[in-house]
């Protein structure tokens, strides 16, 4: 009897850890989003000027120097779909041109680990004012009740 409560204890237990980790976002360094679960990780930012920054992470979150990913994005703004080249600088991949005006659309971000390697796409859904409890913008918001969509103050 013992046995198979400690048992169902445990279980219970990893899946609660396993929730917890899928509901905590990670706060990206730069203050972008983290796109990842899973390093190696890669992070969306939009800098002051609207251009589009992402950078690669270890495990620790230690920057790793961009070596041959290859990113594009497709920003679906309201005025249509706009897609953004990115070119290597400073370490990270900066994108070419800046996002289109307005928020409150969906970015797709394709990261191919190689030149020749399978895409792996990731959608953000673009809110440029800031959360007023972590500070972040509400497209990178780390507070726990964030999902993939947060609500619009
Ligand atoms: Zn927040």
């Amino acid at each position: 009897m013992k046995n198979t409560r400690s048992l169902v204890l445990t279980s219970f237990a990893l899946l609660a850890s396993a929730v917890a980790l899928v509901a905590k976002p990670i706060p990206g360094p730069k203050g972008g989003r983290i796109l990842t679960t899973e390093a190696p990780h890669v992070e969306f930012f939009v800098q002051k000027d609207r251009t589009v920054a992402v950078s690669f992470y270890d495990k620790d979150l230690k920057p790793v120097v961009a070596s041959g990913q290859v990113v594009n994005a497709t920003a679906e703004a309201k005025t249509g779909k706009v897609k953004l080249e990115f070119t290597a600088k400073d370490g990270a991949l900066i994108s070419t041109a800046p996002m289109p005006e307005g928020d409150d659309y969906t970015v797709v971000v394709q990261v191919r680990e190689t030149a020749g390697a399978k895409p792996k796409n990731y959608r953000v859904l673009f809110h440029d004012e800031v959360c007023g409890e972590c500070k972040h913008a509400e497209y990178a918001c780390i507070c726990d009740d964030a999902g993939g969509e947060h609500k619009k103050h």
